[in-house]
């Protein structure tokens, strides 16, 4: 096993969203599946170009989604 450096509820960590169903690996369960794994959410092999993004301060069970398309 290896330890998740920086894995802390509440504190701005880094976060990857799958290509195919914009899946946010947000949790350990998820993050543990990357980048040799599948999608938890629909099955896709990462490919290891998944989109970054950092998020901050956790507190909402949802991912926050950027404003308008
Ligand atoms: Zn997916």
């Amino acid at each position: 096993m290896e330890n998740i450096v920086g894995w802390k509820p509440s504190t701005n960590y880094d976060t990857v969203h799958c290509v195919q169903c914009n899946n946010a690996v947000d949790t350990p369960e998820e993050e543990a599946t990357y980048p040799n794994g599948t999608c938890p959410d629909c099955g896709s092999p990462w490919t290891g170009t998944e989109k970054r993004s950092t998020m901050v301060c956790v507190t909402m069970p949802v991912a926050i989604t950027g404003g308008t398309g």
